[in-house]
This record gives C-alpha cells, sequence and structure tokens, in this order.
C-alpha cells in the first residue's frame, strides 16, 4: 500500500532494546515462531486478545542493533498506527461516540511485561485491554512472509490488516463488547467459550475491513492486488486452514479465530460497506457467521 509522505504515530513505545525477557526466547526462536502462529492464528488458551495474566519473566538489557528492514517495518507500523488514529477518530465523530483514544503500539522484541502478564512473541502480536497496548514484535512479519507464505511486500496492505485487527480489539474494548465476551467467556465451557472467541476475532476482522474503507476512500493508498493480498492473508490465517496444514485435518470445536471463509468475508464485509454498524457477528447464528 502507498505511505510515502504519511505521518508516523507518536503513540509508540519502542522497547526494542529492552532485552529479550526470558530465556525460552533465545536458542528456540524457529520453534517458537512456529508455536506463535499456532497460538496467535489457531487459538488455544491464549488467544491474541489478552484478558488474562500468563506467567511473569524478567527482562534483561542489551545491546540491539537494527537491520534496515527492521528500521522499515518499525516506520511502516508508525505510519500505520498513525493512520487508525486519523481513521478511528473520524468514524467516532461520525457517528457521535465521542473522543477516540487511540491504543500505544509497543515494539518489542522477544517478550515484555503487559498489564495482562508476561508477553511473548511467539504469542503473535496481541491487544491487551488492562494497558490499551497493542504490542508487536517485528519478527512476526518475517513469519507471514516465510511460514505462511503472505504476499506482499514490506508496506502491504496484508501486514497492516495485522496491526488494524489489532487495533480492532481496541475498537471491541471501548465499546463494551470485549469485557462482555470476556465475562461470558469465564463463565461458561470451553467450546462456547471458542465460539465467543471467534465472534470477538471476526468483528477484530471485520473492523480491519472498514479501516481499509476509510484508507482507501480518504488516502487512495490501497491498489486491487493490496486487496487481494490481504484477503489472501485472511484465507491463510483461517483456523480450518492452519489446522489442515499442521495436523492433516480440522476440529472447527476448537476455532477460535475463525475459518478462511469467514475470516475473509467479514474484513471484505468492512472494507465494502465502511459501516460500523455492521459489526453484527454476535447477532449472527452459526450458520450465518
Ligand atoms: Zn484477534
Amino acid at each position: 500500500m502507498k505511505l510515502e509522505g504519511r505521518r508516523e504515530s507518536e503513540n509508540v513505545e519502542d522497547r526494542r532494546s529492552m532485552g529479550t525477557g526470558t530465556k525460552i526466547s533465545l536458542g528456540g526462536i524457529g520453534g517458537l515462531i512456529i508455536a506463535g502462529l499456532i497460538t496467535l492464528l489457531m487459538g488455544g488458551n491464549i488467544g491474541d486478545v489478552l484478558g488474562m495474566a500468563v506467567q511473569d519473566g524478567g527482562q534483561a538489557e542489551g545491546q540491539v542493533e537494527y537491520t534496515q528492514e527492521e528500521q522499515e517495518l518499525a516506520k511502516f507500523s508508525r505510519q500505520v498506527i498513525a493512520s487508525t488514529e486519523d481513521i478511528w477518530s473520524q468514524i467516532f465523530k461520525e457517528y457521535g461516540i465521542g473522543e477516540y483514544p487511540a491504543p500505544t503500539l509497543v515494539l518489542y522484541r522477544g517478550g515484555t511485561q503487559t498489564a495482562c502478564g508476561q508477553g511473548q512473541a511467539a504469542m503473535g502480536p496481541f491487544y491487551c485491554s488492562g494497558d490499551q497496548n497493542v504490542y508487536l514484535d517485528l519478527s512476526f512479519f518475517q513469519t507471514m512472509d516465510k511460514q505462511l507464505g503472505v504476499k506482499g511486500d514490506n508496506s502491504s496492505l496484508a501486514k497492516a490488516y495485522v496491526i488494524a485487527h489489532e487495533v480492532g480489539h481496541h475498537i471491541e474494548y471501548l465499546l463494551g463488547t470485549l469485557d462482555k465476551a470476556h465475562q461470558r467467556m469465564q463463565a461458561t465451557n470451553q467450546t462456547n467459550a471458542n465460539k465467543y472467541s471467534v465472534r470477538l476475532e471476526l468483528m477484530a476482522d471485520f473492523y480491519a475491513g472498514v479501516w481499509a474503507h476509510y484508507e482507501s476512500r480518504m488516502f487512495g493508498s490501497i491498489s486491487d492486488r493490496d486487496l487481494q493480498e490481504a484477503i489472501d492473508c485472511a484465507q491463510k490465517i483461517g483456523d480450518d486452514y492452519l489446522q489442515k496444514r499442521a495436523q492433516g485435518y480440522a476440529q472447527p470445536e476448537s476455532f477460535t479465530h475463525g475459518t478462511s471463509a469467514q475470516r475473509m468475508k467479514w474484513f471484505k464485509l468492512g472494507y465494502q460497506t465502511g459501516d460500523v454498524r455492521r459489526a453484527t457477528t454476535f447477532q449472527e447464528s452459526d450458520a450465518t457467521l
């Protein structure tokens, strides 16, 4: 997507020089990345929305050198989060919701402390409502290219979609949906909790689509090819697709993020309508979701 000349957000906390946090983030990076995909994209007990505490770990100071690619990705992330600020401020105004309190994007490496417990790169990008931060280890973008085979360069809409999806969880939090769903999830069994999780995830995909709609309308930054790459990305992070790839079969009751078809559908619906009132994932039946 075209982002030349666009502003970079100030709401970014760069913790990349603070060290990797825990021992496991060194040495086993390949395995961790695979585990990260499974956790982030396929679910498990920890999804990419953290509402619970996970194990604490320490921080270690270290000398950090950045590659040119990392710096480009950091700039790209600052530009994308800036765009989400402009667009969600606009949408909140349009719909009379009030001021938009933007989240902070935290860039880190390996592991970092969050109000939801210790964050690990292995979890993939995630949002913590406890501190209203979006956490991103930039190595995830390489994972998308290498392990998922998501097409697109280092400023692709597919990569922006990952950030916009996490911001989508922040919108859910601001509108009260996230807490309500987390309460219901804690009061039910795992299978039902997974169903709530899927609806939260598809809503975040929808909001990412709404963001892309406004990007296109306000900035003309999105080509047909960009859009196709983002839709392909949504397809490749569907629970059914990832489970079949990992284990040869899919277990629908364990889905936490939705199928490929569902993820594509809700992202596209957001993109096509640009209408936040269409975020109806909790009103749909299993059949129409
Ligand atoms: Zn999510």
